[in-house]
Parts: C-alpha cells; structure tokens; sequence
C-alpha cells in the first residue's frame, strides 16, 4: 500500500500527496513506521526544490503575499507547493490555511498544492512533519516548496533551520513599534519585505525600507555574496512581488556559487539529526521504568529546593544509563 503510495507521488498526484502528507502527520506507531519507509523509498527524489520560509507577525499581510507571489510564480512555470507551521494552533486543519478565506485563489489554481497546518503538536513533532512535507513535495515533483509560520515565537526560527531562503515580512512600521516579532529574527532574514506599499502607507513603507537596509549594513553577512535586500512591496496591488522571484533565483546562484547552499543543507540536517536524538532520548527516559519511579519525586524535591535541579538530573540520568548498560540495545 505504501509502495502505490510512493508511485503516485512519484507521478505527481496530489491527492497521494495530500495522503502522504497525512500519513507523516500520524502519531500512530504503524503509520509512523509506513511513513519512515516511504520517506526512504523516495529520497532519492528529494531536495530539488527551493524551500523558501516566510515568516513576519501576525497582519504583516503574510497569506496576501504568499497568493500573489505564487500566481506569479505559476505564471514563471514554477510549481509551488505551500507549507504552514503552527505549532500554537489549537483549531483544525483546514480552517487556518487553503480555506475559502486565505489564498483563495492561489488554492483553486491548477497544480498547486496548499497544506494548512494540522493543529497543535509538540515543536520537534511540527519540525519532523514538516521536515518530511517538504520532502514529499519535492518527491511529488514541486520546485519551489514554501513554508509559512502561523504561529508566532518558536516555529519562526525553527522554520529558519528547515528552508533555504528565510524570507521576512514586516508591515510599514519602525522596528520599535513592531508587536510580536520576536528580537534576533531579523538576523536570520536573507530577505526582508516591506509589506503595503501602497496608498497612503506608501511612504511609510519606503522610509521603513531604508530604516531596514541601514541597519542591516551593520550588521555581519551570514552568507558570502549576499547581501539582504529589503524590498518595499504591496501585495494587495502586487507592486513589486513579483521580481521578488528574481531574488529568490539571484539567492540561489550566488549561494550554489559560493558553496553556502549546501553547507546550509548538511548542517540543517545535522541539526535535524540531533534534534531528532534528543526527542528520542527524551521519550525514552520518560518510558524507562526506573526513572518513572523516581521522576515525580525528584521533580518536587527539585521545586521545594530540597535538591538542586543538577544534582536531581544527575541523579535520574544515572539511574536512566545504568540500566541501558545492563540490557544491550534500547528499544525506542
Ligand atoms: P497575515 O496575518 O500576515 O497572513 O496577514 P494577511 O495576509 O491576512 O493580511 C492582513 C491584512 O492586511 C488584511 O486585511 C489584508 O487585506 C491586508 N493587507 C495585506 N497585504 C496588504 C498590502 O499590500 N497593502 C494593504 N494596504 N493591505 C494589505
């Protein structure tokens, strides 16, 4: 059944796509194990794609943007598959992304796929699916996958260790007066937009532009040969938006050129790598039977102060590795 799975995703099809993509999303042990398969049986199908992250606060005009920019995508030829992490999210799937109010028309377009986030996990869970919905889109033959973050604070950086190109968007206001944008994220930007560059918030948006790129010169480059735009545009007019594409291309080539691409991608997976040791280990301490029995108490000595939190670590990872000695192989 998986292998028909990995065939139809293969061709391209969307709806296996879309099952896929729901397969990965399982906590289920079985479907777990059906998804760690398919994702082996399609690597070498993977990593084609532009990942492309696109995070900002809340009303920046995020979904607006990522519509108008993937219709001029589709009309470069580009086929785009867009992403949303929100690991905050308590509502169900299809009311935060791809429904009939957000991207409306981006999600009735021919070929593209839209998969809105599926509610609440936690944030190495949100980081593993959508590490693995990326690799399925691009199994699934999409050359550009977009990721954009719902949720604000973790899932902002998190998705900054998963895509290629981390895109910010920012509404026509100075940094002080930004609400919800987490401090450092800038940092991490390769591109910084200037969102509403229309009507009367115009100027705005174009001293803000210039407030940015000064600040931005000050601060080191991350990447050789790239140095961050920070682009004015509107996507409710589409002004601008659409040459955003040549960046993205211009990204590309200098960051190939440079070696910086793939050096970002091996050390995301190395990251992802210990990310998923940590989750791993993190699950098997609380499973093991001789920490359980000491986890409870231990935590309230710790909270009274009777233990310091180092010593009553200490304590539980000692217990934790005796056992592991003794018995050969961890079943996870
Ligand atoms: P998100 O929360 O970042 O996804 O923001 P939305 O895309 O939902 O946009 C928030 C609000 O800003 C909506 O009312 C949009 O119509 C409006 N908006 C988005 N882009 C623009 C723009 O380029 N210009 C103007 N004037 N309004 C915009």
């Amino acid at each position: 059944m998986t292998a028909e799975l990995a065939a139809a995703l293969r061709a391209g099809d969307r709806r296996a796509l879309a099952r896929a993509v729901t397969l990965i999303e399982s906590t289920r042990p079985d479907h777990r194990d059906e998804a760690e398969w398919l994702i082996e049986a399609i690597l070498p199908e993977t990593g084609g794609a532009t990942r492309l992250g696109i995070t900002g606060p809340p009303g920046a005009g995020k979904s607006t943007f990522i519509e108008r920019f993937g219709l001029d995508g589709l009309k470069r030829g580009r086929k785009i598959a867009v992403l949303a992490v929100d690991p905050a999210s308590k509502r169900g799937g299809g009311a935060i992304l791809g429904d009939k109010t957000r991207m409306a028309e981006l999600a009735r377009a021919e070929g593209v796929f839209i998969r809105p986030s599926a509610g609440a996990a936690a944030m190495g869970g949100v980081a593993r699916r959508t590490r693995e919905s990326i690799l399925l889109c691009e199994a699934a033959g999409f050359d550009t996958v977009i990721v954009e973050t719902i949720g604000a604070g973790q899932s902002e950086t998190t998705v900054a260790e998963m895509v290629d190109m981390f895109l910010l968007i920012l509404p026509p206001a100075a940094g002080d007066e930004l609400q919800g944008l987490k401090r450092g994220i800038i940092e991490l930007a390769d591109l910084v937009l200037i969102n509403k560059a229309d009507g009367e918030l115009l100027d705005h948006a174009n001293r803000a532009a210039a407030d940015y790129a000064a600040a931005l010169r000050l601060m080191p480059p991350t990447l050789r040969g790239w140095e961050v735009p920070v682009r004015a545009v509107s996507a409710l007019t589409g002004a601008g938006v659409d040459a955003i594409w040549d960046d993205v291309a211009r990204f590309r080539e200098a960051t190939e050129a440079s070696g910086d691409w793939s050096r970002r991608r091996a050390e995301q997976s190395r990251a992802a790598l210990w990310s998923e040791i940590g989750e791993g280990l993190r699950e098997a301490f609380r499973a093991a039977p001789q920490v359980a029995a000491h986890l409870i108490a231990i935590e309230r000595e710790v909270m009274s102060g009777a233990r310091t939190p180092a010593e009553g670590a200490r304590e539980l990872l000692r217990r934790f590795t005796s056992n592991i000695q003794g018995r050969r192989r961890i079943d996870p």
